[in-house]
């Protein structure tokens, strides 16, 4: 809970200030999937293309996070919800700043992402399913980890010994099983034009 000494302030300079600003209207990106699916190289590429477009993107990336903001937290159940909310906090701020947000955390669970949602806000909001299935990212294995879950070596492992609960309702599913890199940054970019987040408020009426 805020302490009661504190009161929230407000300056001159508006969320429409900044929109002009950067030329486009900040959001998060909410990419989630299993280990191994694309989270991260999709965040980069979309972040590659962006940049090339003169737009202002950033990536959380979840792994990344835990050297520094979250280096205090383990894989316990509270801490991994704990992980989750801090960067959906860090990206609500970064969209208000107006920034493009990719983030790329498994978050296997409804919950915590309807959680991040409610910071951020519907409207800025846009849940990324990374759906490739567990065998194809189990081949992959990027960093070896489905090795050491199967022997038994990490508890709770996210498709192997713990749930992964998929959207429902996502704003975008990218099947890279059969769909390139290239190709699901082209589909986030897309998106970003279609939901007019490539375009300041302003200069849509
Ligand atoms: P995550 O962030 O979801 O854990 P990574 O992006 O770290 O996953 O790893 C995904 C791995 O799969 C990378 O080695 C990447 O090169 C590979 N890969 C193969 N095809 C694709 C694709 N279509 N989209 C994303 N990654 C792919």
């Amino acid at each position: 809970m805020p302490s009661s000494n504190t009161t929230l302030h407000h300056g001159s300079v508006s969320a429409h200030d900044r929109e002009r600003l950067l030329r486009q209207r900040g959001c998060v990106v909410w990419l989630t999937g299993l280990s191994g699916s694309g989270k991260s190289t999709i965040a980069r590429a979309v972040e590659s293309a962006l940049m090339s477009r003169g737009r202002l993107p950033f990536v959380l990336d979840g792994d990344n996070l835990r050297h520094g903001l979250n280096s205090d937290l383990g894989f316990s159940d509270a801490d991994r919800r704990e992980n989750i909310r801090r960067t959906g906090e860090v990206a609500a701020l970064f969209a208000e700043a107006g920034v493009i947000v990719l983030s790329a955390l498994i978050s296997p669970f409804r919950d915590d992402r309807e959680r991040v949602r409610r910071a951020v806000g519907e409207e800025r909001f846009l849940e990324v399913f990374v759906d490739t299935p567990l065998e194809v990212c189990e081949q992959r294995d990027p960093k070896g980890l489905y090795q050491r879950a199967r022997r038994g070596e990490i508890p709770e492992f996210t498709g192997i010994s713990s749930p992964y609960e998929a959207p429902a309702e996502p704003a975008l599913t990218l099947r890279t099983a059969s769909v390139g890199v290239d190709e699901a940054a082209d589909e986030v970019v897309r998106l970003l034009e279609t939901r007019r987040f490539l375009t300041p408020a302003m200069e849509l009426a």
